[in-house]
């Protein structure tokens, strides 16, 4: 039977599931300032004036509308949460679509985030609901029939999470003939279905259904992105953790429309520029999280 080898050295390292702060990481970016509620942190990036770009559609309807429309995230604590009680965005991905609108001229007050589970994301560019996308999405082949992707920005890959009192696991196959959760159209779901027939899938549009079925004893364990696990693992640390290594790459990249290679041009080029803010915003929301990664190449296809 083939096992499956645990991905080293992609340059991640779970070590430690220290405190992620990121449901009270206050609000890092608070791009253009003005924000009075904070304390006054710094803002990670300036709003850019008088921009224009050339020979984009999509930044064409930004424009007119005077806005942005962001597809995000919303229940992955780290990388892109909203606080219902505050109603305040944060997270990795969050302050990357933050920098993106903020490279093309808008500011907080001008973005509208909408979220976007993981089965519907390039249907929602496609349709044009949406300006661009930045949420734990991996770049392939598949997804870049319908849409493009400008990054990577950022590398994991794929994990498990298990109840706290759980056997250490090492390879997939270690849930033979047990439940796996995740969410339906991800990569991880497609994964063990085309790849491991003899584990048992349950699947949710949103990972944290998952976990909830985790904390409850439904289901065995939740497999996705092993840097989504380790937001949840410091939500509930002593009932859930992450085991095992990382059982595939993941190259997160910002879905846009097809063929808008001005935009896409455009953010990869924030991306190559822009090396110490995408190191301050990797600090502000990841910086404590035990994740190690460097800020990886952009593949400028
Ligand atoms: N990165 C994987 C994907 O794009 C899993 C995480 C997610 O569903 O957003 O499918």
């Amino acid at each position: 039977m083939r096992r499956t080898r645990t991905l080293a050295g992609i340059g991640i390292a779970a070590v430690a599931l220290l405190a992620l702060t990121a449901c009270n990481s206050g609000s890092p970016s608070n791009p253009g300032g003005g924000d009075e509620s904070d304390g006054g942190d710094e803002a990670l990036f300036e709003v850019a004036t008088d921009v224009s770009l050339e020979g984009s559609p999509t930044f064409d309807a930004m424009t007119e509308r005077d806005g942005v429309v962001i597809g995000v995230k919303e229940d992955q604590p780290g990388l892109g949460y909203l606080d219902v009680t505050t109603g305040e965005r944060s997270g990795f991905d969050v302050d990357i679509a933050r920098w993106i609108a903020a490279s093309l001229g808008f500011s907080e007050d001008q973005i509208e985030f909408k979220p976007i589970a993981s089965a519907n994301r390039e249907q929602s560019i496609v349709n044009g609901d949406i300006d661009y996308y930045v949420g734990t999405y991996s770049i392939n082949d598949k997804r870049k029939e319908l849409i493009d992707f400008a990054g990577p920005y950022f590398v994991t890959g794929q994990g498990l999470l298990v109840a706290a009192d759980a056997e250490e696991a090492d390879a997939l196959e270690d849930f033979n003939g047990k439940t796996v959760c995740s969410a339906t159209g991800s990569t991880p779901i497609q994964n063990i279905k085309a790849n491991f027939p003899d584990i048992k899938t349950q699947e949710y549009d949103l990972y944290s259904a998952c976990v909830e079925d985790l904390l409850s004893g439904k289901v065995d364990a939740v497999t996705t992105d092993q840097a989504i696990l380790i937001g949840y693992a410091a939500q509930y640390p002593d009932e859930i953790k992450v085991t095992g290594g990382l059982f595939t790459e993941e190259r997160y990249g910002v879905g846009l429309p097809k063929g808008d290679d001005a935009l896409r041009s455009h953010v990869n080029e924030l991306f190559t520029d822009g090396g110490e803010t995408w190191q301050a915003i990797f600090d502000a929301n990841l910086g404590s999280s035990g994740i190690e990664v460097e800020q990886p190449e952009v593949d400028a296809y």
